[in-house]
């Protein structure tokens, strides 16, 4: 009760904005009518383990040609945005620009994609960012990311069950199986935070999901740390264009 009645009073004061403009916006759905058009939302047939979206329609699970030569760890996956025009951009101010904000609408955004994959006990746990990258950055995008879809969705999450084992080389320029490997043994699930991971059902979540191979290794590494099953939801998917 007291809760609405803040919400109205602060609505009066900071009426809510567009995410990307600045301009007013009428809804809670954060984009103003001509940001929302500019902005590649995901919807219709999707591949089952990224999200990239396929022509046509089905009513079982389809894949596209990259999951089907690159098995993916995790069961099921999903994703809000294609990682484009203003789907690139909101990642990037997310990342780069200390934009809490912007997280929290796009849990809501995630959840949308993510409700189909939810199960009891489910835990949203975010890919880690390596210590020092924190350091640098102050904060993990993607644990904002996963707290707001964990309360979207009204589940729990653990901003650190994840942790980077050693410093990770950068990978830009570098093969797909150099980067599977790199990756493969530097994130492991935290030794103090075991408990929460075993025998649950995890939902990994990432910002942007490009090679997928960062999820793999975070999949790898809670399914060694005796998870049930994984399932992903990342804010935006990187697809060639057809
Ligand atoms: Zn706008
Ligand atoms: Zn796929």
């Amino acid at each position: 009760m007291f809760g609405a009645a803040l919400q109205t009073v602060l609505r009066v004061i900071y009426p809510p904005r567009c995410l990307i403009c600045g301009g007013l916006v009428e809804t809670d759905f954060g984009l103003c009518g001509g940001c929302w058009r500019d902005t590649p939302f995901l919807a219709g047939l999707s591949c089952s383990a990224c999200g990239v979206p396929l022509p046509g329609a089905s009513d079982r699970a389809e894949f596209c040609d990259e999951c089907l030569s690159v098995p993916r760890p995790w069961e099921a996956g999903c994703a809000a945005l294609l990682y484009r025009d203003n789907g690139r951009k909101l990642v990037l101010m997310l990342k780069h620009g200390d934009r809490h904000d912007i997280a929290a609408v796009a849990g809501g955004w995630m959840a949308r994609q993510a409700r189909p994959l939810l199960e009891d006990r489910m835990i949203a746990v975010p890919v880690p960012l390596h210590p020092r990258r924190h350091l640098r950055r102050r904060f993990n995008q993607s644990a904002l990311l996963a707290q707001a879809l964990a309360r979207a969705l009204g589940i729990g999450w653990s901003p650190d069950a994840l942790e980077r084992a050693r410093h990770t080389p950068v990978l830009d320029g570098k093969s797909r199986e150099a980067r599977f490997e790199t990756l493969g043994a530097a994130i492991r699930v935290a030794p103090n935070r075991a408990a929460l991971i075993r025998d649950r059902p995890v939902l990994l979540v990432d910002d942007v999901m490009t090679s997928g191979a960062t999820l793999s290794a975070a999949a790898e590494a809670c399914l060694a740390g005796g998870a049930r099953r994984v399932c992903v939801c990342v804010l935006a998917r990187v697809a060639k264009r057809p």
